[in-house]
């Protein structure tokens, strides 16, 4: 059988377990979906510095790409991202969160109108994510 169980040696351990997620959830609340990923996680420092590396020396990454003409402001976009973004309102306006999109793609599989695409580019634009 699985072991699922916390391991916690004292009282101060349950206090400081119970503090950490407790906090964790607060900050969540205050601060919308997937706050831990967008501004905590020290693993972002690395996509941070890739993507600021990429665009000095401009090499090719790989781009979200929109055409705001082909949206139907659906908003299924916005619903299915992963990272909380509002991809409808970033289509519409031409104004992508750049640093926070984590190009899992999940925004194109729910667009029906052809509206997103994925591809490398050394494009630098207001266009691209
Ligand atoms: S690829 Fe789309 S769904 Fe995924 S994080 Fe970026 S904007 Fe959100
Ligand atoms: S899913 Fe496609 S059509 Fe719907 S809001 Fe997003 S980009 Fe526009």
């Amino acid at each position: 059988m699985q072991n699922t169980r916390i391991s916690i040696s004292s009282v101060h351990d349950v206090i400081r377990y119970y503090i950490i997620t407790i906090s964790i959830i607060l900050i969540t609340i205050a601060a919308g979906k997937r706050t831990w990923c967008r501004y905590i996680c020290p693993m972002y420092i690395f996509n941070y510095v890739g993507i600021k590396i990429g665009r000095f020396f401009k090499l090719p990454t790989l781009k979200i790409v929109s055409e705001s003409d082909k949206c139907t402001q659906c908003r299924k976009c916005t619903d299915h991202c992963l990272m909380g973004l509002d991809v409808a309102n970033m289509v519409k306006n031409n104004k992508w969160n750049t640093n926070e999109c984590i190009k899992c793609g999940e925004c194109l599989n729910q667009c029906k109108c052809d509206a997103l695409k994925i591809k490398w580019t050394k494009q630098v634009s207001n266009k691209v994510i």
